[in-house]
């Protein structure tokens, strides 16, 4: 008999690697109070039920009656029973995935509360009425908006106007009648839009609000969220059940967040945000200013300290960077949450650095905790600090970055112009989950409230976007779509404003950017050596390199963009596309050969190009001196080099009816007419084309043999590999190394060199994965040419779909990320794998690489490791993440050993 599956888990049944099961929340919470931490006691519904709920429509079977039996224990262990009236238990019912979606999800508090229950929270709080109320009265715009669909708007603008008639600004000026009267208004408003009243039944809140948690997950914010952050789609959600604690009880109760370490520089110290006298989200909210926690220590001591000793404990457990919700209730500190806190790409480096220094990780795991993303991030410009500039405020710097653009004060307004091409800055009050598509649209976010740890700063950590959150100085009209700042500088919708979020600096108008100092230590100056996150960032790439077995090139077509890629650490080229080098002024050289009716003229046009290809590769074989330097034969359909039908048709028409007839011009349409293709990615490109136009891989391959002499008699050491495109069979790549072999024999003639070179070919039709076994007893090497090869097994035109449906595909969860961006491991992968297999039986000592974009996105080349590709080529700027999270796959590789 099958065992029905176990929905519900105790946190003594959990621990912080049930991740998948529990969510994130779920597990620590489990953690925490196994390390015997003060956790409000609760369990936790698993992901596994979520993912039931959701694709049946309902619960599963089994889950409503473990809740049951969870909830009894829960009763029995608090002595009081849910919503009881005279001393009513509470639970909060929280979200939390596997990865943490701050904010994107749903919460709600003080489930249990009715219109009876509230006066025995009343009297259980010795006769304070007026927090009961102000809990009920959240227990019913959460529960409200949340389950019941009510606007939150319209509970939160009952609040404002009942602050702006009692002329205060601050919700603890509101007294008991007030509050009452609030609950009023929320259950008429509830009626008003339901048609029914606000369920009293405290289970039936329970049942309600665990649904629509289980719901959230699949909100418009929560699915752009996970699709910006590359979270899978069917992962759902687990749900923590847990007694409430209360921090609105007084001013000797309150709700704060804590970092053991700066999550924006990585230094230690006390960081985060205190609240007295509220509850839940108001701190992250940013709905009233947060005191900085240092404070706690004078307002009570006493949980201060617990709180630091907790802290340090947490650190030394996790061995890594934790964030914390906690809240004081009437003097007794409680732990609502942990977790290994988000961190700015410079805090990565920096905390893994130190915490090597502090014995608590090795290098290799140092490594694992930074990733390529972060290094990227490290690499963008920052601010010319030499430049005129303006300060007009100062906020905190809550992700770092430079960024310039043109102030906007909504979502929709940031999401058009960034459509048109503007670089924006969102600028807010304050945000909350409902500006999230203004924040991916948006350069960076600038605010006037919130603290390091507010919604602002959380998600733009989390995104990569530049962030400057609190500038308290900065008087923000949304409405008026303008800001003021205490100096009296306005600033207008459309204005230009730079804002630094390493510094927490906003400036007017555009200040000038400068590369980052992370990019001029790869770029060699020695000046940046003794910067400390230049140091943390060195320590870390030497040890990747150490760890890695996936060699990096580069994809580069000019001897500056090698020697840069030298610099940055390629150990080659893996792909430089001589098309490329036939742009510019060698077009119309092009247009002859393509034109030319006789083979003089055709050979002619070849000549002219031949000694212009030749001096390229001198240069870029000078540049990579000593290492290998793949050349690519000609690739794009021919028609990319001449003008376009209907434009040229135009021009015709009208000089003949002018009656100045233009030979050129007639020739011109008339090879624009032959070579119109309906789909030229399928048409006359790669080696067909060599096999078509006589001479014209001849001629390249002349090019590449004689650099490479050149470089010889030069004293040089070049290593050129000689790559044929879009191979689909190995007949192609017979005739084509045939021409090559008979250019090479001339010149090693003419020089009395032996010359040493190898032919292979780019892997890129399914065909030739499927032939890979017998192309490769003609090919020296395989480059898997990633982007071609999706494009040919999913039939998606690379072109094309990224404009047109992929937004409908990524919206409907087909795949999570596009496969032109991070290689599709299921599809594409599988045909590697296969290819590799083929390949590596028939010739043992086959070098492969891969030279599609995926050479430079951490996933993929996590996979590329997987199946054992010697090499992966990027651009010049990716190098270093590609190092990095070569290194990286190892590692991982090792760690799960
Ligand atoms: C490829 O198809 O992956 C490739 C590298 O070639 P190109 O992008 O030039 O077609
Ligand atoms: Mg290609």
């Amino acid at each position: 008999m099958t065992q029905p599956t176990k929905y519900v888990y105790d946190f003594s049944e959990g621990d912080k690697d049930q991740r998948d099961l529990l969510g994130g929340k779920g597990a620590n919470l489990a953690e925490m109070a196994n390390l015997g931490l003060p956790v409000p006691p609760g369990f936790v519904i698993s992901t596994e039920a979520c993912r039931a709920y959701l694709s049946a429509g309902k619960e599963p079977d089994g889950l409503v009656d473990e809740m049951s039996e969870h909830l009894d224990s829960l009763e029995r262990a608090m002595g009081k029973q849910l919503g009881q009236p005279d001393d009513p238990l509470l639970v909060s019912v929280r979200s939390g995935a596997k990865f943490s979606m701050p904010g994107m999800m749903e919460t709600v508090l003080n489930v249990g509360l009715n219109d009876e229950s509230v006066a025995g929270l009343a009297r259980k709080a010795d006769g304070d009425e007026r927090f009961a109320f102000d809990s009920y009265r959240r227990l019913l715009a959460m529960f409200g908006s949340t389950v019941l669909g009510v606007d939150p708007a319209a509970f939160h603008e009952a609040l404002e106007d009942l602050k702006k008639e009692r002329k205060t600004e601050n919700d603890l000026d509101l007294d008991v009648d007030d509050l009452r009267e609030l609950v009023a208004t929320y259950k008429k408003q509830i009626k008003d839009h339901t048609g029914d009243d606000f369920p009293q039944e405290p289970r039936t809140q329970l049942d309600l609000a665990v649904r629509a948690v289980f719901d959230s997950w699949n909100t418009e914010r929560a699915v752009l969220y996970r699709r910006q952050e590359r979270i899978p789609g069917d992962l759902g959600t687990a749900v923590s059940v847990v007694s409430m604690v209360f921090g609105n009880g007084g001013m000797d109760s309150g709700t704060g967040v804590a970092f053991t370490r700066d999550p924006a520089s990585g230094a230690q110290g006390v960081w985060g945000d205190y609240l007295q006298n509220a509850q839940g989200e108001d701190v992250v909210a940013g709905i009233r200013n947060t005191v900085p926690l240092a404070d706690l220590e004078d307002i009570d001591k006493d949980s201060y300290d617990e709180l630091m000793h907790i802290m340090q404990k947490l650190e030394e457990h996790y061995q890594d960077l934790c964030d914390i919700e906690f809240t004081v209730e009437r003097g007794k500190l409680w732990m609502l949450q942990t977790r290994v806190g988000k961190r700015t790409a410079e805090a990565a480096f920096r905390i893994a650095c130190q915490l090597v220094d502090q014995g608590l990780i090795d290098m290799d795991e140092a490594v694992r905790r930074v990733t390529g993303d972060q290094l990227t991030q490290l690499m963008f410009p920052r601010f010319d600090s030499d430049a005129d500039r303006e300060l007009i405020a100062k906020g905190m710097n809550a992700s770092p970055g430079a960024a310039v653009g043109k102030a906007v004060f909504d979502s929709s307004t940031a999401v058009a112009w960034a459509e048109r091409g503007d670089d924006v800055i969102l600028v807010r009050r304050e945000t909350n989950p409902d500006d999230l598509s203004g924040m991916v649209a948006a350069r960076a976010i600038l605010t006037s409230r919130g603290g390091k740890t507010s919604h602002a700063a959380v998600v733009a950590r989390g995104m990569g976007r530049t962030c400057v959150c609190g500038a308290e100085s900065l008087d923000v009209d949304v409405a008026q779509k303008q800001f003021v700042s205490r100096g009296g500088v306005t600033v207008s919708e459309g204005d230009v404003i730079s804002i630094d979020g390493t510094t927490g600096e906003v400036f007017a108008d555009e200040v000038p950017v400068v590369d980052s100092l992370v990019v001029r230590h790869f770029e060699g100056e020695d000046e940046v050596e003794s910067d400390e996150l230049v140091d943390a960032v060195q320590r870390v790439m030497a040890h990747a390199d150490d760890a890695r077995r996936l060699e990096v090139r580069a994809n580069a077509d000019t001897p500056d963009d090698a020697a840069r890629a030298r610099r940055f650490g390629a150990r080659g080229i893996g792909l430089c596309r001589t098309e490329h080098m036939f742009l510019g002024k060698r077009k119309s050289l092009v247009e002859a050969l393509i034109v030319a009716e006789s083979s003089e003229e055709q050979e002619d046009a070849l000549a002219e190009l031949l000694p212009m290809q030749r001096d390229d590769l001198v240069g870029i074989l000078e540049s990579m001196d000593g290492l290998p330097v793949t050349i690519r034969l000609i690739d794009p359909p021919l028609h990319e080099f001449l003008p376009d039908l209907t434009e040229l048709s135009v021009e015709v028409a009208i000089e003949d009816d002018r009656g100045d007839k233009s030979r050129r011009h007639h020739k011109l349409l008339g090879a624009v007419k032959r070579l119109h293709e309906q789909n030229p990615m399928l048409g006359l490109r790669g080696v067909r084309l060599g096999i078509v136009i006589p001479g014209l891989f001849a001629m390249q391959a002349r090019a590449i043999l004689e650099a490479t002499a050149a470089r010889l008699e030069a004293g040089g050491d070049p290593q050129p590999e000689i790559m044929i495109p879009l191979v689909a069979t190995v007949q192609e790549l017979e005739l084509v190394k045939t021409d090559i072999t008979r250019v090479a024999k001339e010149i090693e003639e003419e020089h009395g060199l032996d010359l040493s070179f190898k032919v292979g070919t780019m892997i890129e039709l399914p065909r030739a994965v499927m032939a890979s076994g017998e192309i490769a007893e003609q090919a020296e090497f395989f480059s898997y040419g990633t982007n071609d090869l999706t494009q040919m097994t999913w039939g998606f035109s690379r072109d094309d779909v990224e404009a047109s449906f992929f937004s409908t595909y990524l919206e409907k969860g087909i795949f999570g990320v596009s496969p032109f961006e991070s290689l599709d491991r299921d599809g594409v992968g599988q045909l590697i794998r296969h290819s590799v297999e083929k390949g590596r039986a028939a010739r043992p000592d086959l070098h492969l690489g891969i030279c599609g974009e995926h050479g430079g996105d951490p996933d993929s080349i996590h996979f590329f490791d997987e199946v054992g590709l010697d090499y992966v080529s990027c651009s010049p700027f990716r190098v270093p993440v590609a190092r990095l999270e070569a290194g990286r796959a190892a590692l991982m590789g090792r760690a799960s050993d």
